[in-house]
């Protein structure tokens, strides 16, 4: 039995290695002590994978990696912000906690809070919130308030709502949010031995650029890295703020997570644009939705559309990358939160009604 005993040789090291979350990966760089109270799901630790159809529209020795965050316990990157919020709350004493949301932040907010025992509140734009998104926030127990206004109505309220009551507010101004998320960069740097030259990353409120402008800054200054990526931050043409530079009143775009007209980060954003030598620029609708059909179809990887956004934006920069150049495209979601996109944008062959008979399947099969 050759396998068994090549199996016995390996020894007694585990092959799989369990992640534990990443506070505990990353405590050391994080403010948290031995009295928080770590509320955790595992969160972080996320592949990093090839992306060969990708590279290839490049060329010229061009390395692409997707950052797929989708793979969070609750499908997006806000669990990385939302295990430190949560936490921190928690160890401060806080019984309830309050967020706006496209959808993924409630998602995040409602799971970590409940599993923290807390009560979670969110308010939400009535109407675009993927259905996904939904569902997983009435699942988790939050008490959900739809309101006929935007999301950068809603964070208005919630921010009046925290300023005047006991509750906790977790949207992206809440600083522990960001101190999670600039894990990602850490994870970045880990997996490649060193900074990409590029990072690729949609941007709503602009948090999650900050972050990892931040981490890649931690890493650097310890010596983790010896370069500093360029943050080339995309936006969705029909809500981009950063890009026009003035807030826009009526946001509007199919990708609904960066459907926002006023980034809470804007001042950060346009600081990281600068330090890294980084560029903003707006894609529109129908190049996220190539991109997102290009992932799904060639690389195996169901993003949702607002992340797809990093990789539009790739291709629409593709003769700027330089030679043998480093990218990383963040993947913010997970494309299940949003199969009604899906369903509405694909190239596929799908043949219904048809008889339940094997040369009627051989037909339309080509056969
Ligand atoms: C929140 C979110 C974004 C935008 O991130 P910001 O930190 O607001 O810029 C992008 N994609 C997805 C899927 C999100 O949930």
């Amino acid at each position: 039995m050759p396998l068994l005993r090549s199996l016995r040789n390996l020894g007694k090291r585990p092959i799989h290695q369990d992640w534990p979350g990443l506070i505990e990966a990353y405590r050391a760089w994080l403010p948290v002590s031995s009295s928080t109270p770590v509320i955790s799901l595992r969160e972080g630790g996320t592949p990093l994978i090839p992306a060969p159809s990708i590279a290839a529209q490049i060329g010229r020795g061009v390395r692409v990696f997707l950052k797929y965050d989708g793979l969070n316990p609750t499908g997006s990157f806000k669990d990385r912000g939302m295990t430190m919020a949560i936490s921190k709350a928690k160890e401060a004493g806080s019984e309830a906690v309050i967020c706006a949301s496209t959808g993924n932040t409630s998602a995040a907010a409602a799971a970590y809070a409940r599993r923290g025992g807390m009560r979670a509140f969110v308010l939400i734009p009535d109407g675009y919130v993927a259905q996904g998104k939904l569902a997983q926030a009435l699942l988790y127990g939050a008490e959900v308030i739809a309101i006929k206004g935007n999301f950068d109505r809603a964070l208005a309220i919630v921010q009046d709502v925290a300023n005047q009551y006991p509750i906790t507010l977790v949207n992206s101004v809440n600083p522990y949010r960001l101190q999670g998320q600039k894990t990602a960069a850490f994870e970045v740097v880990d997996a490649l031995g060193d900074a990409p030259d590029w990072l690729c990353i949609p941007v709503g409120n602009a948090g999650n650029i900050t972050a990892y402008w931040m981490g890649f800054g931690e890493y650097r200054q310890a010596g983790r890295s010896r370069k500093l990526p360029r943050m080339m931050g995309f936006q969705a043409a029909g809500s981009a703020p950063l890009v026009l530079g003035q807030t826009v009143e009526q946001p509007d775009t199919i990708a609904t997570a960066i459907r926002i007209g006023n980034p809470v980060n804007k001042d950060n954003a346009l600081r990281v644009e600068a330090e890294s030598n980084g560029g903003f620029m707006a894609v529109t609708d129908s190049e996220i939705i190539a991109a997102y059909k290009l992932l799904g179809n060639h690389e195996g990887v169901f993003c949702e559309p607002a992340s797809a956004a990093s990789v539009a934006g790739l291709l629409k920069r593709k003769d700027e990358v330089p030679s043998n150049a480093t990218v990383v495209c963040v993947l913010t979601g997970n494309g299940l939160k949003d199969p009604s996109t899906a369903i509405e944008n694909n190239d596929a062959r799908f043949h219904t009604g048809l008889d339940a008979d094997t040369a009627t399947v051989a037909k339309v099969m080509g056969f």
